[in-house]
């Protein structure tokens, strides 16, 4: 049976430096880090993860402000929200939570956000910076760069000669995901909706990350004996007969386990390092606006 990487311990542990991190810069610059949460409308999902990034905000020591803004707010509205974050000393990462309403125009949003303060790394300046290595003054985004850690405590830091297949190419987890991989050395294959025999495919990987939306969808039989299997997918089953509801990832986890020499669980995996890192982005941001060398 493969062994299980566990996300919650690694998130604990990246948030206990966090922590510290913050402690040493107020105690340093008297800078405290700061992060502001954008939300428009009234998506209960979407409030639920504000709240638990306020949350864990609070628990590192850092200053966190909520903007909770009606459905009705027009673009230039919210364009005026992330401007005026943008001049503000006192906030070092600003987080627009999406989906954004239909009427707004989420692309040009996140191109308002000032790059060094876009701790959800989906600036196009974040974007190239990862895209050509520069990842000392990059932003990457947090779901990735969480599943890379996973990988690490997996792998090592260094992966050379090894083949990795990333299951779907979204801006939000796949490319950078693959971009990460290669930037440790890895030998990696985007796959997605288009690709020829993806099981035979995903067969090939040492790393099989699964960012695809669809319940269980990599089976067993996909995984190539002792390779490390990421699980990125976050599906809700609908109730069963018992009325439970239940969360799947997107590899079938049992069958998978039987052949995987390790392979993160749904839930407990990916999923808490993606906040872990919302906070680890903030507290860079903070130290470089402070004149420190960045952690990481
Ligand atoms: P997305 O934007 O919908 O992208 C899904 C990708 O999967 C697309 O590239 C798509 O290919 C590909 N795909 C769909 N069906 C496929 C199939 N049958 N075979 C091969 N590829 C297929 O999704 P996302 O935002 O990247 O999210 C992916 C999953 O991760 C979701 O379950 C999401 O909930 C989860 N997620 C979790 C976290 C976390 O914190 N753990 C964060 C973000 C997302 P095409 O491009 O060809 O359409």
């Amino acid at each position: 049976m493969a062994t299980v990487i566990d996300g919650k311990v690694v998130a604990a542990d990246v948030v206990a430096k966090v922590k510290a991190e913050a402690d040493r810069l107020i105690a340093e610059t008297g800078v405290v880090p700061g992060i502001a949460v954008v939300i428009v409308g009234h998506d209960p999902a979407s409030q639920v993860y504000v709240a638990s990034k306020g949350k864990k905000a609070k628990e590192c020591g850092f200053n966190s402000i909520e903007h909770a803004l009606p459905a009705e707010t027009s673009e230039e509205e919210l364009v005026a929200v992330v401007e005026k974050l943008n001049a503000d000393p006192a906030i070092h990462g600003i987080l627009v939570q999406l989906p954004l309403p239909g009427h707004i125009d989420s692309g040009r949003i996140i191109q308002t956000i000032a790059p060094e303060k876009d701790v959800d790394g989906f600036h196009f300046i974040n974007v190239g910076k990862l895209g050509t290595g520069e990842l000392d003054t990059a932003f990457v985004p947090c779901t990735p760069a969480g599943s890379m850690l996973l990988i690490e405590r997996a792998l090592g830091r260094d992966l050379s000669g090894l083949s990795a297949v990333v299951v779907g190419r979204s801006n939000i987890v796949g490319k950078p995901m693959a971009n990460l991989l290669l930037n440790a050395n890895a030998t990696v294959t985007i796959a997605h909706s288009r690709t020829k025999d993806l099981p035979g495919l995903c067969r090939s990987a040492d790393i099989l990350v699964a960012a695809v939306g669809r319940p269980e969808m990599i089976k067993g039989d996909w995984v190539k004996p002792g390779a490390t299997v990421i699980d990125v997918g976050i599906n809700r089953l609908p109730a069963d007969a018992n009325g439970k509801a239940r969360l799947v990832g997107d590899v079938a986890y049992d069958e998978a386990a039987a052949t995987a020499g390790s392979i993160t669980p749904v839930p407990g995996g990916v999923g808490p390092m993606t906040i872990a890192l919302l906070m680890a982005n903030t507290v860079i941001s903070a130290s470089r606006a402070a004149g420190l060398v960045s952690w990481r």
